[in-house]
């Protein structure tokens, strides 16, 4: 091999360290950035408060103090549904919600409380753990698993973001507690009330809902 011969076998070389960097960049760009539903996936393996982190954290784990009105800690002994709300104050976000939780430690003004809190913007807070009850179901507190959930409007529908969310923690759930979809209830199925507004105005869409938790727990 001559001088010229090697030099072009330096260059050669050097090019194409380079292109195996540039790659890797790429490759790391639109791969490594895990999606929502790979995260649920992680989360499905270790806890639902293990799920949260760095690139696009979900759950944040914000517990309540232990208190009688909101966060009384006795435990939960089974739990055999999810129960799905809205929160009925349009624009508040998860961390007013459960800012309020936390206030009636103080307040007194009320019993009232949910394991979660899903936001305007698809986060999740969970105020109270899942062993724990939480005051949200009226007389089904004993056994169920309650997810407030926020809106922009009156009318108490979900944006896309929240939506998702709400479907990826319900199948979440189901799947942890070994739930069917059709162990997801409205509250509305409790007592009556109408809440979540949206699901009980639109009683298909609450049908659609439970499908689209069923189809998420069938990639699980
Ligand atoms: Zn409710």
């Amino acid at each position: 091999m001559n001088k010229k011969q090697r030099k072009k076998l330096v260059i050669g070389i050097i090019i194409l360290l380079i292109s195996i960097s540039v790659a890797g960049v790429i490759i790391n760009y639109f791969f490594s950035k895990p999606d929502k539903e790979e995260i649920f996936k992680i989360g499905y393996k270790k806890t639902t408060a293990d799920i949260a982190y760095e690139n696009g954290v979900i759950i944040k784990e914000e517990f309540l103090t232990v208190n009688p009105y909101s966060r009384p800690g006795t435990q939960i002994k089974e739990v055999n549904n999810i129960v799905v709300h809205y929160v009925a104050n349009p624009g508040s976000t998860a961390e007013d919600n459960r800012n309020y939780f936390e206030g009636l430690a103080e307040s007194g003004e009320t019993y009232a409380s949910s394991h979660y809190v899903i936001g305007l913007e698809g986060e999740i807070i969970q105020c109270v753990p899942l062993n724990e009850v939480a005051y949200c179901s009226n007389d089904r507190n004993d056994d169920t698993i309650s997810i407030e959930v926020c809106h922009p409007e009156s009318d108490g529908k979900f944006t896309e973001d929240t939506y998702n969310s709400l479907v990826m923690l319900c199948a979440w759930l189901c799947d942890a507690y070994q739930l069917k979809s059709s162990d997801l209830i409205r509250h509305y199925d409790i007592t009556g009330k109408v809440c979540p507004k949206y699901f009980v105005d639109n009683p298909d869409k609450w049908d659609d809902f439970k499908s689209d938790v069923k189809k998420m727990m069938d990639k699980f």
